[in-house]
């Protein structure tokens, strides 16, 4: 067998190689346009159902609509600081109550329409 048989057999065996690399790259090329694909589909399902979605009735004061009486004020217990490091970290908490005023989050559906029919009578 002559020297040209081996160069061939290289070229060959070369040449397979880089095929296959190329095939297993088209591969996963593709593979990875479609996970794409279906990711893009399902963020934008998941938009579609956030934008249908009511908001969720929470006030500024992170608290939810149902912790604030018909007057605006909030009723939920939170932790009041009495005392803080040098650091202004606070050190001890005592009870209190939020001292929100006024809940200033979104309304939801149910109520706003109750109110429109109040309004109307
Ligand atoms: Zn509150
Ligand atoms: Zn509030």
């Amino acid at each position: 067998m002559g020297w040209i048989w081996w160069v061939l057999i290289l070229f060959w065996t070369g040449g397979f190689a880089w095929f296959a690399d190329t095939v297993r790259t088209a591969m996963r090329n593709r593979h990875q346009r479609k996970m794409e694909l279906m990711e893009a589909k399902r963020s934008e399902r998941l938009a579609v159902e956030a934008a249908h979605r009511p908001p969720e009735p929470v006030c500024g004061c992170t608290h939810h609509l149902s912790k604030h009486d018909k007057a605006g004020r909030c009723h939920e217990r939170v932790e009041v600081p009495t005392a803080w490091d040098e650091n202004k970290k606070p050190l001890r908490f005592e009870p209190g109550q939020c001292n929100c005023q006024q809940y200033v989050g979104p309304q939801p559906l149910s109520q706003v329409y109750a109110d429109e029919l109040t309004d109307l009578a």
